[in-house]
C-alpha cells in the first residue's frame, strides 16, 4: 500500500509498503478513507522530534472502514465505518480506568505514528492497524460525514477541551492565542460555554478571518503587543480567560500577563522544548489557574459527536484543502509555510 514516509528534514514521501495485519487477536485493520495533516506532525516534519527514524510512517489523524477484525474483537466488525483517537490505549490498565488513555502503561503512552511509548505506524496511509480495537474505535453514524467526523480523534477533542479546562463561564471574555486548526476549534467550543465576547490571536490574516467569521473579534500580533491590546478590549482588566493553542513559550506567558487577576489560562499546545520559562510570579500574584495537558480524545468523542450532528460544532469549516494522499509532500509543504491559504489539510487515499 501507499504510505507517507520521514525521510529527513522538510522531507516526507509517499513510499509503497507492506499492508498492516492482524498481529494480536485484539487488532482491527481499517481501510482510511480520510486522514490529515496535524500541527504536532509539523514538529517531526521540522526534525524536532528525537528518536524519529528515517522511513517512520507519518500521521495520527484518521478514519476509515473496518476491513478485517481478530478473534477478541466484539465492538466493531468488518463494514463498520468508524473513527479511532490519536493515542493508543488498551482500555485496562490502571490509567486507562482512571479516565487517562493517553497515559496507558500498556502502550508506553504511544501515539499513531510517534516516537514515544511502542511504535505504531502512523495514518497517513491506505490502512493502519488498530489495536485494542474494541476500546479504541468508535462506530460513525452513515449521516455524518468524513468531514464532521475526522476531527473527533484529535483535534475537535483538543479544541474542545481546551475551552472546557478554561472554565469559561456565561459573560467571560476569552482570548484564544493561536489560529490554527485547534485554536479555530477552541475558539468554537468556546461558544457552547456562552461566554460574552472571544478574541483570537494570531498574525495571519487569512486564519484571523476565518476566526472572525466564527464568532471572534481578531487581534492581529502585528498591531503591537497582543496583552496591551486585548487590555484596552476589556476595560483595562484583561480577559477572563485565555485558550492558548499555540505551544511555545511566547504565546504562553502572553496568555499569563493578558488574563485578568483570578483568571484561568488553559493550554493544549504541543511543546517540543523540554522546559520553558514562564512569568511566575505574575501568575502567583495574580491567582491565576493554568491547566495544560495532552487531550484524552477519547473520552470526548462519544460526547462530542452529537454537538457536530446538530452543528453546533461545525469542524469542518476549517478545511481549506483536501489532496489526493500521494500530494501529501505538498500538503505539508503548505501547511508548513501557509501557503494556499492553508489551515487544515485532509488527505484521501
Ligand atoms: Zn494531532
Ligand atoms: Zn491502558
Amino acid at each position: 500500500m501507499k504510505a507517507i514516509a520521514f525521510r529527513g528534514v522538510h522531507d516526507v514521501r509517499v513510499e509503497s509498503i507492506a499492508d498492516p495485519r492482524i498481529v494480536e487477536p485484539t487488532d482491527a485493520v481499517v481501510r482510511i478513507t480520510t486522514s490529515a495533516v496535524c500541527g504536532s506532525d509539523l514538529h517531526q516534519y521540522h526534525g524536532r522530534v528525537p528518536g524519529i527514524e528515517p522511513g517512520a510512517i507519518l500521521g495520527h489523524e484518521f478514519m476509515g472502514v473496518v476491513e478485517e477484525v481478530g478473534r477478541e474483537v466484539r465492538a466493531v466488525s468488518k463494514g463498520d465505518r468508524v473513527v479511532a483517537p490519536f493515542s493508543i490505549s488498551c482500555g485496562r490498565c490502571e490509567w486507562c480506568r482512571r479516565g487517562l488513555p493517553t497515559q496507558c502503561s500498556t502502550t508506553g503512552r504511544a501515539v499513531f505514528g510517534g516516537r514515544f511509548g511502542k511504535q505504531y505506524p502512523g495514518a497517513q496511509a491506505e490502512r493502519i492497524r488498530v489495536p485494542f480495537a474494541d476500546f479504541m474505535c468508535e462506530k460513525i453514524s452513515s449521516d455524518m460525514s468524513d468531514e464532521q467526523a475526522l476531527f473527533l480523534g484529535d483535534i475537535l477533542s483538543t479544541g474542545y477541551a481546551c475551552a472546557e479546562n478554561g472554565g469559561i463561564r456565561p459573560g467571560d471574555s476569552v482570548a484564544v492565542f493561536g489560529c490554527g486548526p485547534v485554536g479555530l476549534l477552541a475558539l468554537q467550543s468556546a461558544h457552547l460555554f456562552g461566554p460574552a465576547r472571544i478574541f483570537a490571536v494570531d498574525r495571519v490574516d487569512y486564519r484571523l478571518k476565518l476566526a472572525e467569521e466564527l464568532g471572534a473579534t481578531p487581534v492581529n500580533l502585528d498591531k503591537g503587543d497582543p496583552v496591551e491590546q486585548l487590555r484596552r478590549v476589556t476595560g483595562g482588566s484583561g480577559p477572563d480567560v485565555a485558550l492558548e493553542a499555540v505551544g511555545h513559550e511566547v504565546p504562553f506567558a502572553q496568555a499569563i500577563q493578558a488574563v485578568r487577576a483570578g483568571g484561568t489560562v488553559s493550554s493544549v499546545g504541543v511543546y517540543v522544548e523540554q522546559s520553558i520559562g514562564f512569568p511566575a510570579r505574575e501568575a502567583f500574584f495574580k491567582d491565576l489557574t493554568l491547566k495544560m495537558g495532552i487531550c484524552n480524545a477519547r473520552n470526548y468523542i462519544v460526547p462530542l459527536m452529537p454537538l457536530v450532528q446538530v452543528g453546533k460544532l461545525q469542524p469542518a469549516r476549517i478545511i481549506t484543502h483536501t489532496l489526493p494522499l500521494g500530494d501529501a509532500p505538498r500538503g505539508y509543504k503548505i501547511f508548513d509555510q501557509k501557503e494556499d491559504r492553508a489551515i487544515k489539510v485532509l488527505l484521501k487515499p
